[in-house]
């Protein structure tokens, strides 16, 4: 009977073994393809060759980090020199003199530079301007195009929407990117450019936070700056409890880059981990949302490195949230921003937004077209689960706020003119949006310098955006 038994089962286990039970709706992925579960965990900063002998445990001293920053294009020269040609240094020298950005590069984000291939590179792509490269300035560009200033009531603070308000707290960050939309304030002042003053003084922030009192409807606060991972422990402090102190915000976010270009800081400067730590669980226990929202841009940048920062993270109930810009030759395409985001998931970090590059000084060469991020929206929604799917934005020139980016009212592919509306924000505006002049025709990049036909072209377009609103 028990044999019996037995035989039974082993020829109803052949069963299944001969006739799979499951309908193959799709072929198992090949573990090789699942690349964005496994990110780097070798010693890649000892390819620098200042760096070679370098251990894991100097190069994740966040201290170490900061000393070893690179702030001058002669340092940056003398790290890489062996590494690329004579060509290479020649070009980001005139790019650095050409640049509206100060410079400060981590040693982290150097050396994921891939050095044999310097011109590619998406990093470097980001953060070394080279003179060849450069395309000059869309002639609609202005240094503050997001108009954050104008909606600013008491210095480094814009209140443009109804319930949220943007702190700059601080006028520097652990990196300088070349793309930053904030090159009107952040960094030193350089060959090109003067500085707005976002400093981080008693008396600026005091005065930001006396506004905020007075402005029951305002719930929602963005800590930037700058970026808050320049913050010191003790700042994050006074400001964190000053904010949960008011009862009308319920929610704010420390922005900060550093996640994404210095991970090491979150697992070797306690004093700074714990001191956000301290302001989210205070917050919770308030039940107001304390979060962190990070800034990655391209699969590079996600390490073994950042995988250990980011589950720290997790593991202090830390909700992390990314928003990526896109730029060209950088994440435009489907394959990197799927992989971005997998890795991203995979960190537990959401991807929340991809901002359509602003126009930025300097920086035509890395932005891409409204249509590139319609395009990949299709691509990436469906590509995994809806909560780590990013929505693709334009913060639209002249304060209109961020709005989706397939929600044009109009756009003219021909001169790259597009028109959003933000009955929320300012009702009855417009805000034009205009792709680079790289992707427009030849006869059409004229017209753009040629001021009568640019008004003509700029009226056709809004008028067409009054017509066809929906
Ligand atoms: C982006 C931004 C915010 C926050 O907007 P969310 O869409 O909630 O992320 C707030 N204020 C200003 C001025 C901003 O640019
Ligand atoms: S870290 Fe942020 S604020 Fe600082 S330069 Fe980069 S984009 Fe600008």
């Amino acid at each position: 009977m028990v044999t019996d038994n037995l035989k039974q089962d082993k020829s109803s286990l052949q069963v299944v073994a001969d006739e799979a039970p499951f309908r193959q709706v799709h072929e198992p992925v090949p573990e090789a393809d699942i690349t964005w579960r496994s990110p780097r965990r070798d010693a890649f900063w000892q390819a620098i060759p200042a760096w070679k002998d370098v251990d894991y445990d100097t190069f994740i001293d966040h201290k170490w980090q900061e000393r070893n920053a690179i702030t001058t294009p002669q340092k940056l020269l003398s790290a890489v020199q062996e590494l690329v040609s004579e060509e290479f240094l020649d070009d980001v020298r005139k790019g650095f003199g050409e640049a509206p950005m100060a410079v400060r590069i981590s040693p982290y984000l150097l050396s994921l530079i891939d050095w044999e291939k310097p011109y590619a590179d998406p990093i470097r792509r980001q953060f070394l301007p080279v003179a060849s490269q450069l395309e000059p300035d869309h002639p609609m560009l202005t240094l503050d195009s997001l108009h954050e200033q104008d909606d600013s009531p008491t210095p480094g603070l814009t209140h443009r929407y109804p319930d949220k308000a943007l702190f700059l707290t601080l006028d520097t960050c652990p990196v300088y990117c070349r793309f930053c939309t904030r090159s009107y304030a952040v960094g030193l002042d350089t060959e090109h450019v003067e500085k707005v003053s976002i400093k981080a003084t008693e008396d600026r922030w005091d005065r930001a936070l006396a506004y905020l009192r007075t402005r029951p409807e305002v719930e929602d606060v963005v800590i930037s700056g700058g970026d808050a991972y320049r913050l010191k422990a003790k700042q994050i402090l006074k400001l964190g409890h000053s904010l949960l102190d008011m009862p009308h915000i319920r929610r704010f976010r420390f922005a900060s880059k550093g996640p994404a270009i210095q991970p090491m800081k979150i697992l070797t400067d306690h004093d700074w981990t714990n001191a956000v730590t301290e302001i989210v669980e205070r917050g919770r226990k308030l039940h107001k949302e304390v979060c962190i929202h990070t800034h990655f841009n391209h699969p590079h940048e996600v390490t073994g490195i950042s995988e250990d920062a980011l589950n720290l993270l997790f593991e202090r109930g830390i909700t992390v949230r990314n928003q990526s810009v896109l730029q060209n030759g950088v994440n435009d395409d489907p394959a990197t921003m799927i992989e971005l985001s997998r890795r991203l998931s995979f960190i537990n970090v959401h991807p929340y937004y991809v901002y359509v590059h602003d126009l930025v000084q300097g920086t035509e060469d890395l932005r891409t077209t409204v249509k590139t991020a319609v395009s990949l929206e299709k691509h990436l929604r469906g590509a995994t689960a809806g909560f780590n799917t990013p929505t693709f934005v334009v913060d639209a020139p002249g304060g209109g706020g961020k709005r989706d980016a397939h929600s044009f009212e109009y756009y003219d592919r021909e001169t790259g003119i597009s028109v959003y509306t933000a009955p929320s924000v300012k009702p009855g505006a417009q805000f034009l949006y205009f792709d680079p002049l790289r992707t427009l025709s030849p006869s059409v990049q004229r017209y753009w310098q040629d001021e009568k036909m640019r008004n003509e072209m700029i009226s056709a377009a809004s008028l067409e955006g009054k017509r066809q609103r929906i």
